[in-house]
């Protein structure tokens, strides 16, 4: 299996788990952009947010309850954090199995880069 996500997911590449359920894991980016940098994924293989289909809506719907949970737990939430979904190379994903970038800990700008 060759993609990245899957391979952490499966537990062949180490990351650091955040949090896990059935459908979702949670894992410290390795390239942090914020005090707070983690990957939200769904366990299921889906490339990109073009390829979300009406089957995965239960799925999409967890994988911001799990964001939502870990910026509770971290004690962000109340004073802001930011979920990003990077479709396809000009918005810079790298990694093609979708993931919600959940970031927080220092003033974020806007529009972003
Ligand atoms: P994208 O650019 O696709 O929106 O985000 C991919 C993210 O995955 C980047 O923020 C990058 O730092 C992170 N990343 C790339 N390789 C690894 C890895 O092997 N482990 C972890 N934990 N994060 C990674
Ligand atoms: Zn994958």
């Amino acid at each position: 299996m060759s993609c990245l996500f899957c391979r952490i997911i499966d537990k062949e590449i180490p990351s650091k788990i955040i949090y896990e359920n059935e459908q979702v894991l949670a894992f410290e980016d390795t390239n942090p952009q914020a005090p707070t940098h983690i990957l939200v994924v769904p366990k299921k293989h889906i490339s990109t947010s073009l390829e979300i289909s009406g089957g995965d809506n239960e799925l999409i719907g967890l994988m911001f309850q799990a964001a939502n949970k870990i910026a509770k737990d971290r004690g962000v939430a109340e004073r802001g954090f930011r979920l990003v979904m990077n479709c396809n190379q000009e918005a810079g994903q790298t990694v093609f199995h979708i993931h919600l970038h959940l970031l927080a800990g220092r003033r974020m700008s806007w529009p972003p880069g």
